[in-house]
């Protein structure tokens, strides 16, 4: 059960093969033996998945269920899910029982999926390895002394390890790409605007994007039907006709034009990424593809802008930490401005706090247009550069992270280090572009590399029926980590 897709699965629960409930069972016996070794999961209730389970099997029986209905999908802990503890990776908020669900939880619950767990992060989602979590470090299926990538590094080992066969994640510098890429799977962050923010821990706003995470595309297609859709309570989401998202799984794609822009495939990335890379985009070749040199020339400011703006609205978003009305407060304080002090200092890690002071810093008068309006103005180029691009392909493609999993430890004391594995996929969230990850080979220690497909606005359908295609033609998603094959 637990290598089956979320297809596969829906096709056996509806032939009533095994139920909901035996289902999630299984799965909530796997992370228990498993979990110790990767640490993937904040947060697992077996009492509320179960409960979860049984509704969704009597939905069946009612004749009501969906493609979704009985399915187990893990959830970042930046999710807020009614009930269910939500930390967001943070000791400011390792105490906080979310009175609410995020709308994408809400659509997921309404589909009748099973909440199998909320999965461990970085803090805020604040960086690309899952080290800066409060709740310690999750640890890479292929190798447990690398990392997962990050931030929604749990999410991503939980699908690789075949705890649960999808994912939710979130994306505002890669964090769904870059992690499904060092674990070996599929994920996509779709437009900017698609999938409702509301519920979902703020983190850089005008950046931030919710996505599916799963081992096959076609299996993304399906989370996204459930997860898309226009919000009133998300100001920037986007009111648009339905889509299917599956509606182009199984379209050939003979004559599709990619572009390869030359500052993705320049020096920077490691021989066993470009390599893999490399291999896959001559499978697309075979299958029909042409490709063309395009060029992205502000990609080289895009790491730049994003460490401006990003840390920007952090600082802004996270001023509501302030021990008053929920989350961490600290005891034994002078007065209110001690308590704020001391409340902040002891609930925020490392990393939180220096974006905090970027952000502050940037945002401070004097400094405001030097660096923020700026960053804004260079933001408006990535855009265009883009848009450039796509007057002369109909994808682009090219690695999503220029390193495979690296060590625990080996970056998260060197912040610039950290900050430009998000090279590739940074680009896609300025200009609000739609990207995903699809795993492509493995380098010569063995650790998975991920092909990155960005498509214009809304062609999300587009771009995981290419990926699906690719997928047909290779095997590298079956793969399955040592010691996960149980
Ligand atoms: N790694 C990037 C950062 O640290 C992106 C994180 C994300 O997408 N949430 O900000």
């Amino acid at each position: 059960m637990h290598n089956a897709t979320i297809k596969s699965l829906a096709a056996d629960l509806a032939a009533r093969k095994f139920s909901s409930v035996e289902l999630t069972r299984h799965l909530l016996s796997r992370i228990r033996a498993l979990n110790p070794k990767y640490n993937c999961f904040i947060t697992v209730d077996d009492a509320a998945s179960l409960k979860q389970a049984q509704a969704a099997d009597d939905l069946r029986a009612a004749g009501r269920a969906g493609p979704l209905t009985g399915i187990p999908i893990a959830q970042k802990d930046i999710f807020c899910a009614k009930g269910w503890l939500t930390t967001c990776g943070s000791k400011m908020l390792s105490s906080f029982i979310s009175p609410y669900d995020a709308h994408v939880v809400e659509q997921l619950n309404g589909a009748g999926a099973v909440n199998i767990g909320k999965t461990n992060m970085d803090e805020f989602a604040m960086g690309s390895s899952s080290e800066t979590s409060f709740y310690g470090p999750v640890r890479n299926p292929w190798n447990a002394d690398n990392v997962p990538g990050g931030s929604s590094g749990g999410s991503a080992a939980a699908v690789v390890a075949r705890l649960a066969p999808g994912a939710i994640g979130t994306d505002t510098g890669g964090s769904i790409r870059q992690p499904a890429a060092l674990s070996g799977i599929c994920g996509l962050k779709p437009t900017y605007g698609v999938v409702s923010r509301y519920g979902m821990i703020a983190f850089a706003s005008s950046l931030d994007q919710g996505g599916p995470m799963a081992r096959t595309a076609e299996d993304l297609a399906i989370m996204m039907n459930v997860m898309a859709g226009f919000d009133a309570r998300d100001s920037t989401s986007l009111e648009r006709a339905r889509e299917d998202y599956t509606g182009e799984i199984g379209k050939a794609v003979k004559g599709l034009k990619i572009g390869l822009p030359k500052e993705f495939f320049a020096e920077g990335a490691e021989a066993g990424v470009t390599g893999a890379v490399a291999a896959a985009i001559s499978a697309y070749r075979k299958l029909g593809c042409e490709t063309v040199e395009v060029s992205l020339p502000s990609m080289k400011l895009a790491v730049p802008v994003y460490y401006v703006l990003a840390p920007a609205e952090a600082s802004s978003n996270l001023a509501r930490y302030d021990g008053v009305r929920y989350g961490h407060r600290a005891q034994d304080y002078a007065d209110l401005t001690d308590m704020y002090k001391l409340t902040r200092a002891q609930g925020f890690g490392q990393e939180v706090k220096r974006r905090i002071l970027i952000g502050t810093y940037v945002l401070s008068h004097g400094y405001y247009d030097a660096y923020y309006i700026q960053a804004q103005k260079v933001r408006r180029l990535v855009a265009r550069d883009f848009a450039e691009a796509f007057r002369r392909c109909d994808v682009i493609m090219g690695p999503t992270s220029p390193t495979t999993a690296f060590r625990l430890g080996e970056k998260v004391d060197d912040p610039v280090k950290m900050y430009l594995n998000d090279i590739y996929t940074i680009p896609a969230n300025l200009a609000g572009l739609p990207g995903m990850s699809v795993p492509c080979g493995f380098d010569g220690s063995g650790l998975p590399v991920g092909l990155q497909i960005v498509g214009n606005y809304f062609a999300e359908a587009k771009m995981l029926g290419i990926a699906h295609q690719y997928q047909q033609a290779t095997d590298w998603h079956l793969r399955v980590p040592p010691g996960c094959e149980g």
